[in-house]
Order: structure tokens, then C-alpha cells, then sequence
């Protein structure tokens, strides 16, 4: 009986494999298409200073308008565009994308765009982000590049080097999620990333926990002491915001003064910021 069960099982665990690669499969293709019939969107979600809230910067973030499974967010196809390479293409698209979008938004500071390890280590990748820069006419001083703690496991000569290609090139690093992974006080002096975006989990439990409070205050200080500027991913409320402020952090970002939006919704938001000046009412800016 036990053996019966045991080969149940067995089969059962076979075609669940079978079942998920051929979902992966179709997933792959549909996904293709993607890049081909023009299914992605660049969504932008407003970067403010902690400091009278002024809008400064937007980040891009990626959609997926699929016909039938609708709007699939980025966590459920960027791993899978990282492991058969069309990440590369795919990142072109929202590098250039996002800059010729943000060309003919010069009120807006500059745009973060998010770069995988995948698309970062290639080569060519800096010649990549000048020919982005250069047909778009958007100055290098808007662009920032938001790259993951992860890239720093790798080669770091060879990161240094691409790090250096894109600094000559005059466009801003940042290191996203930060805390979440390897990072440490020794990797931000080695790589001078210019911003460090603290990861929503620190910022979650702000006041509540003082754990979080902690730790805030600790990457805060250290990131001052190295001069490099600081980003709260993932605000919400008055409170963490506050906190946040009060602490140093220097700019912030999340569903407390807007969610990620498309383009035309931000042109709105942009008008609605510069209309009513600089002194934020929160209420007004949820309601987008
Ligand atoms: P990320 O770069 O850390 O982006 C921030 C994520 O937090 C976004 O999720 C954003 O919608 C979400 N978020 C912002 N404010 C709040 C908030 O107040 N509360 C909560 N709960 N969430 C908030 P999204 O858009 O689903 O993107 C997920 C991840 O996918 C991104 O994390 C980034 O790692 C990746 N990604 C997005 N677009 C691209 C892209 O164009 N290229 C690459 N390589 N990765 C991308
Ligand atoms: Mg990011
Ligand atoms: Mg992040
Ligand atoms: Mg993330």
C-alpha cells in the first residue's frame, strides 16, 4: 500500500512539474509577443523631498496590459524575462521609453529607472544607456539607474568598471531595496552609489516598531556620514512620513502621494502639483 502511495505521490509530483513548465512555456511566448505587439506600459510614480514635499523625480515601473490575464504586475514576469534573456530587450524598451518620456517633461527633475543584473553585466549596456540619452535629447543629470544589491555578488572589478562607464556619462546609480540583501557599510563606500532607496519593509512598521525606528536611524546616519542621499520606499501614512522627515531621509515615495500611474494620469498629477505650489495637501494627491 505504502509503495501504491508513494508512486501516487510520485505521479502526482510529475505532473505538477509538467504542469508549471508548460504554463512557464506559455507564459515565455505570450511574453514575447509582449515585447512585439506593444502589450508594455511604463507606469511613473512620484518621488518627493521629505522637505515641503516637492514633487523631484518619478519612478518608471513596468506593466503588462496581457489581453486576457490583464494588467500582470512585474514580479510575475520579470524573474522569468531575467532567466531566458529577454530582459534585455525588454529593459531597452523602458530605457528609451522612459527617456524620451521624460524629455518632454521638464518640469519633472529625473526619472529611476530599474535595471536588472542581467541587463546590467552585459556588454555594451553603458554605450546602451548613451544612445537612450543622446536620441532622446534627455540630459544625463535627469537619469538615475536603480540597481539591486545582488549586482555586487558578482565580479567586482567588472562591476566597478561599468559603474565608472556610466559615471562618466554623467547619469545617477542608486541602490534599490536597500537592507534587503548583502549590502554592506564597506560595499556602499567601494561602490559611491549616489542614493540609497531603504526598502518598504524598514519603512512598514515606522513608529509602530522601534526596531524599525532603529534601524532607520542607523542607515540614515551612515548614509549621511558617506554623503550619499536616501530614498523611503513605500510611505503611506502622515506618521512614517513624519518620522522619516525628522530622521534626515531626504526623499520619499509611495502610495501617500501617489501610486503608479500612466503617463498621461502623471501629466495631470504634474499640473495639479504646480498649481497648487509646493505645500502638499495629501488628501488632494490620494485621490488620483
Ligand atoms: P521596486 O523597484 O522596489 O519598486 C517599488 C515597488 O513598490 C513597485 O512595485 C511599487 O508599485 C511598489 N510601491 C510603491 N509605493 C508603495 C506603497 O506605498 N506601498 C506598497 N505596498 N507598495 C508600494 P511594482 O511596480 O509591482 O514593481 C515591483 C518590482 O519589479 C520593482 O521593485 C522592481 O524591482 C521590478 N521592476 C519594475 N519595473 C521594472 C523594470 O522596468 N525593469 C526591471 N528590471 N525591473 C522592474
Ligand atoms: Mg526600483
Ligand atoms: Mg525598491
Ligand atoms: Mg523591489
Amino acid at each position: 500500500r505504502s509503495k501504491e502511495e508513494g508512486r501516487g505521490t510520485f505521479r502526482f509530483f510529475q505532473e505538477e512539474m509538467n504542469r508549471r513548465l508548460q504554463e512557464r512555456k506559455a507564459l515565455e511566448a505570450d511574453l514575447r509577443r509582449a515585447l512585439s505587439e506593444g502589450e508594455l506600459r511604463l507606469y511613473y510614480q512620484p518621488q518627493v523631498s521629505t522637505n515641503g514635499e516637492r514633487l523631484v523625480g518619478a519612478e518608471a515601473l513596468i506593466r503588462w496590459q496581457h489581453p486576457e490575464r490583464g494588467n500582470v504586475r512585474p514580479d510575475q514576469f520579470i524573474p522569468l524575462a531575467e532567466e531566458t534573456g529577454l530582459i534585455v530587450p525588454i529593459g531597452d524598451w523602458v530605457l528609451r521609453t522612459a527617456c524620451r518620456q521624460v524629455a518632454e517633461w521638464p518640469a519633472l527633475g529625473r526619472v529611476a529607472v530599474n535595471v536588472s543584473p542581467v541587463q546590467f553585466r552585459q556588454a555594451g549596456f553603458a554605450d546602451k544607456v548613451r544612445d537612450a540619452l543622446v536620441s532622446s535629447g534627455l540630459e544625463a543629470s535627469r537619469l538615475e539607474l536603480e540597481i539591486t544589491e545582488s549586482i555586487l555578488l558578482n565580479d567586482t572589478e567588472e562591476m566597478l568598471a561599468i559603474l565608472a562607464e556610466l559615471r562618466e556619462l554623467g547619469v545617477s546609480i542608486a541602490m534599490d531595496d536597500f537592507g534587503t540583501g548583502y549590502s554592506s557599510l564597506g560595499y556602499l563606500r567601494k561602490f559611491r552609489f549616489d542614493k540609497i532607496k531603504i526598502d518598504r519593509s524598514f519603512v512598514r512598521n515606522l513608529g509602530e516598531s522601534p526596531d524599525s525606528t532603529a534601524i532607520i536611524r542607523a542607515v540614515l546616519g551612515m548614509s549621511r556620514a558617506l554623503g550619499i542621499r536616501s530614498n523611503a520606499e513605500g510611505v503611506e501614512d502622515m506618521g512614517q512620513m513624519a518620522l522619516l522627515s525628522q530622521e534626515g531621509c531626504e526623499e520619499a515615495q509611495g502610495f501617500l502621494f501617489g501610486h503608479p500611474m500612466p503617463a498621461d494620469e502623471f501629466s495631470g498629477f504634474m499640473a495639479i502639483r504646480e498649481v497648487r505650489g509646493t505645500a502638499a495637501d495629501p488628501q488632494t494627491v490620494n485621490a488620483t
